[in-house]
């Protein structure tokens, strides 16, 4: 019999987002928090660059807001983008409280000012850093936080199958009243409940064939909020990050956009330069065209990978400015002084997600979605460099607060239907769930990547329709591990992509079609999916719940 746990708060996701929202609570509220992995392992101990806050007296709120609106495209909600920045310094002067040690001005008796660095599409500089490893600083500080903190419950290489809420058993009102978790070591999916749940999950950005991301990035939040009845929004824009290193080994190693800035070339295999027939800047042009630019040839010539020549330049000046991405790459076999790298663009942030209010509520009662996996209004149709951490830590405290308020209104829920697996076996076959694995991620990379046409995205959805029926049928019949769920997850957030980018009859920020090369002038709107419209063989058989129902 496996022991049912109990908590005020599950947090599901030790992610930037995840650990601030779980210190925020811990010294009112028992809270559980659950990473599928070792804690610390998410997109936000790879964030290089930094946070965006407005720290320095020459900047202001209003060109911090000004630069986001202006990267979003039309589609940022003004009063979402005010709040966030607004309480950006806040943010950020709270996690110096707690012990994050930021890069300072250069100053012999180290007591400068913070040193803060401009990045693309900001008008002032605003971004606050730890040297070129910001998410490492932040994510071990508040990890060790946690740690020490006797409030909170972490559970490890724990993966969260789906939430349990009141209606899936027949109660009401509707609730949010905790989550299934499998545990990875033991192979047992136990009952985790709570009196609020909050999804911070990170984004999906594993769906493609080549990402930045690290592979907990599943879209596994947006998935369950969905299974659970909750809208999604702005699916349609990925952002790209133009050069990732082609290596089978180095998954998510990116090639700074600095050594462009330095001169670094792109080639096509031949050797010749492509860049300027695609914009005036050439190199220097910004990400989103830059990326375009190498898939168009990549489809173009039928090849993997373009090149990224910095060879040219002195030795010792590669090794005084980029020191870390030599090394790298002398680990993988390249020499970035003598010869040119092979580089793909790849998947890099999912500006959209679950709906979400500025306290971070979705639209079932307890549940929250904080970080990457919420849509806030924030990024609108292209996400403004250093913002998603911001947005991170921003939301957290807003979703802290608002759960403190209502936590005693919240009751505690009743004991929860064991998960039953008495109709499953073991899979015979896994190679089902590898082969979709492959095929999916390669589809969505061909056909709903960084330029689309109609034909394209329809193509993805009949594949995608396939692999949803057949995921639902093999989640029915065998019993549940890490990579099945992620499958799971993964195939439906790729259909909620294609959905939401199918819809959106015009090119916006980070969405770009053949078919409707042109912006629709007047007032766009967010691409909305609600569930009820969701009739995915996924959507319309819930196994687990509906056993778990009966038990
Ligand atoms: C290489 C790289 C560089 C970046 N640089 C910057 C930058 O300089 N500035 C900036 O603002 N942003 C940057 N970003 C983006 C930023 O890092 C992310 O948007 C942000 O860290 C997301 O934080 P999060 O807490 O939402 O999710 P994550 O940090 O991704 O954490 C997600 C957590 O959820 C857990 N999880 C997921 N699914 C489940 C499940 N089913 N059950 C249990 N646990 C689960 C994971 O195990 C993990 O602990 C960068 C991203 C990358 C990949």
């Amino acid at each position: 019999m496996n022991q049912q746990y109990e908590c005020d708060v599950l947090v599901i996701g030790g992610g930037i987002a995840g650990l601030s929202l779980a210190l925020h609570l811990a010294p009112e509220a028992r809270v559980g928090i659950i990473a599928k992995g070792p804690l610390t392992e998410g997109s936000s101990l790879y964030a290089q660059g930094g946070i965006a806050a407005v720290l320095d007296e020459q900047d202001s709120t209003e060109s911090h807001v000004e630069d986001t609106l202006s990267a979003g495209a039309g589609l940022c909600d003004p009063d979402i983008v005010r709040f966030t920045v607004a309480n950006g310094p806040e943010a950020v002067r709270w996690l110096i409280t707690e012990g994050v040690r930021f890069t300072r001005e250069a100053r012999e008796d180290g007591t400068g000012d913070y040193h803060l660095t401009r990045e693309g599409g900001h008008s002032h500089r605003r971004v606050i850093h730890a040297t070129d490893a910001t998410g490492r600083a932040v994510e071990t500080t508040l990890e060790q936080r946690v740690r020490e903190h006797a409030n909170v419950d972490v559970f490890e290489h724990h993966i969260a199958v789906d939430l349990v809420t009141a209606a899936k058993l027949g109660l009401s009102p509707n609730r949010c009243l905790g989550a299934y978790v499998l545990d990875r070591e033991s192979g047992r999916t136990r009952v985790f409940r709570a009196r609020c749940v909050v999804l911070a999950t990170g984004g999906a950005s594993k769906v493609y064939l080549y990402t930045t991301n690290p592979d907990t990035s599943t879209g596994d939040g947006i998935a369950m909020a969905w299974r659970a009845g909750c809208r999604v929004a702005n699916m349609e824009f990925i952002q790209f990050h133009p050069t990732c290193l082609y290596h089978p080994k180095a998954k998510s190693f990116l090639l700074s956009e600095s050594i462009r800035g330095e001169g670094g070339r792109l080639l096509l295999p031949d050797g010749t330069g492509f860049m300027h027939r695609f914009d005036p800047r050439g190199e220097l042009a910004p990400r989103d065209i830059v990326a375009r630019a190498i898939d168009h040839e990549m489809k173009r010539l039928g090849v993997e990978y373009v090149y990224l020549d910095i060879s040219h330049k002195p030795e010792s000046f590669i090794q005084q400015h980029f020191p870390n991405i030599h090394a790298r790459c002398m680990d993988f076999g390249y020499d970035i002084a003598r010869e040119p790298v092979p580089v793909v663009p790849a998947a890099h942030y999912t500006c959209g997600g679950v709906v979400t209010d500025r306290a971070a509520q979705t639209d079932l009662r307890g549940l929250y979605a904080v970080g990457e996996t919420a849509h806030t209004g924030l990024h609108g149709a292209n996400r403004l460099a250093s913002n998603s951490l911001l947005e991170c830590l921003v939301f957290a405290q807003s979703a802290a607060a608002n759960i403190q308020e209502r936590l005693q209104q919240m009751p505690a829920p009743p004991a929860l239907p064991e998960w039953d697996e008495s109709r499953v076996t073991d899979s015979d076959e896994e190679v089902v769930v590898t082969h979709n694995w492959h095929e999916l991620r390669r589809f969505m990379w061909d056909y709903v990547g960084i330029v689309r046409t109609n034909k394209r995205l329809q193509r993805a959805k009949r594949r995608v329709d396939l692999l949803l029926g057949e995921i639902s049928e093999y989640y029915g019949n065998f019993r549940v591990t890490n990579d099945l769920l992620e499958l799971r997850n993964l195939a439906l957030v790729a259909d909620l992509i294609i959905r939401s980018a199918l819809a959106r009859k015009e090119s916006r920020g980070l969405h770009y079609t053949l078919d409707y090369p042109q912006t629709n002038v007047g007032h766009p709107d967010s691409t909305v999916l609600e569930p009820e419209h969701h009739r995915a063989p996924e959507q319309t058989a819930q196994p687990r719940t509906t056993r778990a129902r009966g038990s």
